[in-house]
């Protein structure tokens, strides 16, 4: 079991899988994805920070939204999220069409190298663990 610290609220919770953001954060940013998707749908031309007065969902959300994929904005709206690597204008996801492309060459030959790297360093880190709960107790 995986104890983290929401990374939204600063509690700690059950870590299962996915981002460190606990269960309640999750749905509240679930529930504002539904209304801004909703908003959008509704008011395809309005500006990014059009639709954050509107919703009362924060820009960094919805930018986040936009990142990962989830939320899709109209060809012709104002809103627009920068290539991270080239500043292209995009319209979803963290990378321009040419830069993605040139990125997932790059990361599958570097996911095959941590894969082979892999196996003996999370046995390094059970054993970090252990040390570290047991100076944890001396205190
Ligand atoms: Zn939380
Ligand atoms: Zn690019």
């Amino acid at each position: 079991m995986d104890v983290r610290v929401c990374k939204r609220c600063k509690k700690m919770f059950q870590h299962v899988t996915g981002p460190d953001v606990c269960p309640k954060c999750k749905q509240k940013e679930e529930e504002m994805f539904q209304v801004v998707k909703e908003y959008l749908r509704k008011n395809p031309g309005a500006s990014m920070n059009t639709v954050s007065q509107e919703t009362e969902v924060p820009v960094s959300l919805i930018e986040s939204f936009l990142r990962q994929g989830r939320l899709e904005v109209t060809a012709d709206s104002p809103i627009r999220l920068s290539c991270e690597t080239c500043g292209e204008n995009i319209l979803t996801g963290r990378f321009c069409s040419k830069c993605s492309a040139s990125l997932m060459g790059d990361l599958s030959s570097a996911a095959k190298q941590m894969t082979r790297a892999q196996a003996p360093k999370t046995e390094e880190k059970k054993a970090e663990k252990m040390r570290f709960l047991r100076s944890d107790r001396i205190k």
